[in-house]
């Protein structure tokens, strides 16, 4: 089948790309290759989605994903591994499983990934102490000490999460102050087993199959931290690599696209994380997701 709109990303641009593009009459399909909902289903908690109080990410996630479906659109869960474009203009995507899809237009969303610490033994310890989602892997840990690592609301949001089931947290920042909001940052000061490693570094993950410590660098000296889990939060990067033939990224690897998620060749769009942009939110993915399925509607009919 040739759908008019082809969605790579089943995060907030992607579903609500699919919504609009739905409700505008297109035959949409939405890839995702990991969770639908993307990035938010890794918080715990929603507190500045419009309409949202309160609200968990898996939940508004869930959601996304209902209303996308309830408006038709098709879903696949399944990792593209490449794209390309037919002398018709018409974009193939080769999935990991094999299947191909095919699409008049094409939305680009797909987010961004964890950024690693780049320390030794970071990848060989994933899984085994090492950890980027307390919100998956939290529970793992439950009565044992944690080490956070990072100074944004994912850190601070994983660090309250964890205090709540582990023994202890320590919260280590390369700064003396947090970038992400005050009102988390004073939850966190009134845990008594909540500990602020401020000006400090990560150096070196210690045990052998499996954490069992971690070494920070403080103020010039070395402090050994007994931990059986690091949740690493210090943000996130693009993967647009499989996209990189269809439009320019920047330095940083984001698709180079304005507030119009235009791109170079005719018929692709970016949406949301993985785009250039100042404001990386919720609000701002959902924004993107509207703009790029009506400027592939506006391509698709003209
Ligand atoms: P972020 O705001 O970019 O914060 C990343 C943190 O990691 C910063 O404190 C940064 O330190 C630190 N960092 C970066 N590289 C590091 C390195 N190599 N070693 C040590 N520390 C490093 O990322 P985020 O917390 O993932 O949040 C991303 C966006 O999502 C933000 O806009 C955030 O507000 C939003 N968010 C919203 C919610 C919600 O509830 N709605 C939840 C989570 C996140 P510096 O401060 O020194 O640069």
């Amino acid at each position: 089948m040739l759908y008019d709109i082809l969605i790579v990303g089943g995060g907030p641009a992607g579903l609500t790309a699919a919504t609009y593009a739905r409700r505008a009459g297109k035959s949409v399909l939405v890839i995702e290759k990991n969770a639908f909902g993307g990035q938010i289903t890794w918080s715990p908690k929603v507190e500045n989605f419009p309409g949202y109080v309160s609200v968990s990410g898996t939940e508004l996630g869930d959601k996304l994903l209902e209303q996308a479906m309830e408006q038709g659109a098709e879903v696949e869960l399944d990792e593209v591994v490449s794209v390309s474009v037919g002398a018709d203009g018409v974009k193939t995507l080769v999935c990991d499983s094999g299947a191909e899809f095919q699409g008049k237009a094409l939305i680009v969303a797909v987010g961004a990934k964890p950024r690693m610490l780049g320390i030794a033994r970071e990848e060989e310890l994933v899984g085994s102490g090492v950890c980027f989602c307390a919100v998956c892997d939290g529970a793992f840990y439950a009565g044992q000490p944690v080490a956070v690592n990072g100074g944004g609301n994912s850190a601070l949001q994983d660090a309250l999460l964890l205090s709540e089931t582990c023994s202890r947290v320590y919260l280590i920042h390369r700064r003396d102050s947090f970038r992400g909001e005050q009102k988390l940052v004073e939850a966190l000061e009134a845990r008594e087993n909540v500990e602020f490693v401020l000006n400090a570094k990560v150096t070196e993950l210690l045990g052998e199959n499996e954490l069992t410590g971690i070494a920070v660098e403080q103020d010039g000296g070395r402090r050994e931290l007994a931990v059986t889990g690091l949740f690493v939060a210090i943000g996130h990067a693009p993967d647009n690599s499989v996209f990189s033939s269809l439009f320019a990224l920047d330095r940083a690897g984001y698709a180079d696209a304005g507030e119009d998620c235009l791109t170079a060749t005719p018929g692709v769009f970016v949406a949301g994380d993985c785009r250039t942009k100042s404001v990386r939110q919720l609000t701002t993915a959902a924004a993107d997701g509207s703009v790029a399925a009506l400027a592939a509607c506006h391509w698709l009919d003209a």
